[in-house]
């Protein structure tokens, strides 16, 4: 062999290598676009089939919200301005009622009749001619809290007594009983024209208040205002309170400053 044709095959060698190389990758990378091309093809297949099981339900989905759908374009053809988005923020609150804390009591109107019917501790009765008012006071002696209303109404429960009005701390007069139900408030008692039978014409008003205790203003208010009330409904004669009808067995009403009572 001459070095002229040494030359030659290794020039031929050297171009062998790299022709080599290119046409394996070429090989490599068609054999990649059959994969890809099949993984794709079975992708495309598996869409379609879930397409085509999904149109059915679509399409009854669609034919049941036809009306939704109706309201759904409405809305994309008018858009929300920024102004009607604030607008509807701040209306929102309104629509639900602010917490009430639960140990902050609600303040009410000094007055204020709430109904609080009971079933027990009165005869029923219609048309008796009222002409009496009897004020007393009474607190919750079993409980921790001696001004419970709920207490207090539980202990006439228990000693089968009842009242027409209850007025608590805050001057909300809870009514017990109707006006024309005869209360048992007063018992054995007598008013200075020497009548007896006192809850019969009588209207009974029980006051929280502690033995050594002092009325609040609003309940003040609250018992000038019933008064008021019931002086414009019945001609009243007497107002009187449970000691003045029954002075050898009653105290109530304890501490009670009639200078501020409108009788
Ligand atoms: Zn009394």
């Amino acid at each position: 062999m001459n070095r002229r044709n040494i030359i030659i095959i290794g020039v031929l060698c050297l171009l062998a290598v790299p022709s080599l190389y290119f046409g394996l990758k070429k090989v490599q990378e068609s054999k990649k676009t059959v994969q890809i091309s099949v993984t794709d093809l079975q992708e495309n297949n598996d869409n379609q089939q879930a397409e085509e099981e999904a149109k059915p339900i679509e399409k009854n989905i669609n034919n049941d919200n036809a009306e939704v759908a109706e309201n759904q374009e409405k809305e994309i053809a008018a858009p929300k301005t920024p102004e009607k988005i604030i607008e509807e923020k701040k209306v929102e609150p309104k629509k639900t009622n602010p917490p009430v804390p639960a140990d902050e009591e609600v303040k009410v109107e000094a007055g204020k009749i709430v109904d609080k019917l009971i079933s027990w501790g009165f005869t029923k009765s219609s048309g008796r001619t009222i002409d009496t008012v009897i004020v007393h006071s009474s607190y919750d002696a079993l409980g921790d809290d001696p001004y419970s209303v709920s207490g207090i109404i539980a202990e006439y429960k228990q000693y089968n007594v009842s009242a027409h009005y209850l007025i608590a701390r805050d001057g909300t007069a809870y009514r017990l009983v109707t006006d024309q139900n005869i209360a048992w408030h007063a018992g054995v008692s007598k008013v200075p024209d020497g009548r007896t039978n006192v809850n019969d014409f009588s209207i009974g008003i029980e006051m929280i208040n502690t033995k050594d205790g002092k009325y609040t203003d609003d309940q003040y208010a609250a018992l000038n205002s019933l008064i008021v009330t019931l002086k414009k409904k019945y001609k009243i004669k007497y107002i009187l309170g449970h000691n003045e009808i029954a002075p050898d067995r009653k105290t109530d009403p304890w501490g009670i400053e009639w200078n501020k009572v409108n009788r």
